[in-house]
């Protein structure tokens, strides 16, 4: 028996339309017996968290996928007013950022951006409980947050997006999937898809085509919006996906100092070194050792010892994607962080198993998130960050 889902939506672009049916294994779509009340991700559970909940926030729509769906972003404070005098690569070659930001240049503006891929769903999860201690002080649990509520007030402006890929989310039909103990099968077919035997495609080879044939797969996982482009790598300066374009122009409006890009892969809560402005290099490294500090601190990496997981020197670089494209088109700081997988059990510290609940991932997104809030309040942004360095 396999389980058939279909939808009809026709394309939004003039790309061939994907299949729209895939043939799951049952056994894949089984969901926990028990998943609890804070883990909202599916792309109807989030749209009607934000229909419901958001009352000193905006809801807004800022783009429309491939496949036709709406993508909403959440916005608090005031945008920067006015504008700058020249595009960013112009400000860069004048030797002052504020010629781009414009007069609003020491307004915080902060960026929290999740679901690029759709089979990733604790982002998602954290994502809308941030914007539950945004609203109400607490996350869905009903713990407090005093931190982000204050490093909150001292932002001029906030914008969450909950799911950036629709399509891909909408794609993985489960609200939260199994846990499989140490076995990553099934995370992977709903990440990166399966060959038409059923096999896993696996990473990176389900990105040696983009866009991918849907026809050339038995499920071709969340990653690609449904004209099959994984926009993390979009084809950036050519013809990007509706969804970078909406990524695109928002940012080109809001001007954001730091973007969060929330991700699921990691063994233990990891940023990733994207390539960027190397004038940014010096503030990555500062924000990754906060964020990693904070984390090791509360015990959730993978030891206790703050100087070894904190050290940025570890990291290696991703050549060039969706956080390289936004820094060189708006000038933010892009900080991609990758999650443990609420669906397996590979972690271990000081040599003991360690099991990543739920309530453990949402700890661990919050914190990250306090953390990098409460650096960009401290530390004043992207005009502050590569101050004015022209010749008298
Ligand atoms: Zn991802």
């Amino acid at each position: 028996m396999s389980v058939l889902i279909s939808r009809r939506r026709a394309l939004a672009t003039g790309l061939a339309a994907p299949v729209t049916r895939f043939s799951i294994r049952p056994d894949y779509l089984a969901e926990p017996d028990i998943i609890p009340s804070f883990w909202i991700s599916t792309f109807d559970d989030v749209g009607r968290f934000l229909s419901q909940n958001i009352r000193k926030g905006a809801v807004r729509v800022i783009g429309t996928s491939a496949g036709g769906r709406p993508i909403r972003a959440v916005f608090y404070g005031q945008p920067r007013a006015g504008k700058g005098t020249s595009t960013f690569s112009g400000s860069l070659g004048f030797r002052d950022v504020r010629a781009y930001i414009g007069p609003d240049y020491a307004r915080k503006v902060y960026l929290d951006i999740c679901g690029v891929h759709g089979g990733e769903f604790e982002g998602i999860v954290g994502s809308v409980n941030l914007l539950s201690v945004l609203e109400t002080g607490q996350d869905l649990r009903g713990r407090r947050w005093p931190e982000i509520t204050a490093a909150a007030g001292a932002l001029d402006r906030i914008i969450v997006i909950p799911i950036m890929n629709p399509d891909g989310r909408v794609r993985v039909p489960l609200r939260m999937i199994r846990h499989r103990g140490r076995d990553e099968t099934v995370q992977e077919y709903f990440n990166t898809g399966g060959k038409p035997d059923g096999t896993l495609i696996g990473w990176p080879k389900c990105k040696e085509h983009n866009p991918v044939d849907f026809s050339t797969t038995q499920f071709p996982g969340g990653y690609p919006n449904d004209a099959g482009v994984n926009i993390q790598h979009d084809d950036f300066f050519g013809s990007p996906q509706p969804e970078t374009r909406a990524l695109f122009d928002l940012t080109a409006r809001e001007r954001p100092d730091l973007i969060l890009n929330m991700h699921t892969g990691a063994i233990y809560l990891q940023p990733l070194c994207s390539f960027l402005e190397p004038a940014l290099t010096p503030v990555f490294e500062a924000l990754y050792r906060r964020v990693m500090t904070a984390l090791t601190q509360a015990g959730l990496e993978h030891t206790g010892d703050v100087a070894k997981e904190s050290d940025p020197t570890r990291l290696r670089m991703s050549p060039f994607n969706l956080d390289s494209a936004l820094n060189m088109h708006c000038g933010s700081l892009n900080f991609l962080i990758e999650s443990p997988m609420h669906s397996t059990s590979t972690a271990e510290r000081d040599g003991k198993p360690f099991l990543q609940t739920p309530d453990r991932l949402l700890d661990a997104h919050l914190i990250a998130q306090q953390e990098a809030m409460k650096f960009l309040v401290d530390t004043g942004g992207r005009a502050r960050w590569t101050p004015p360095s022209r010749p008298k």
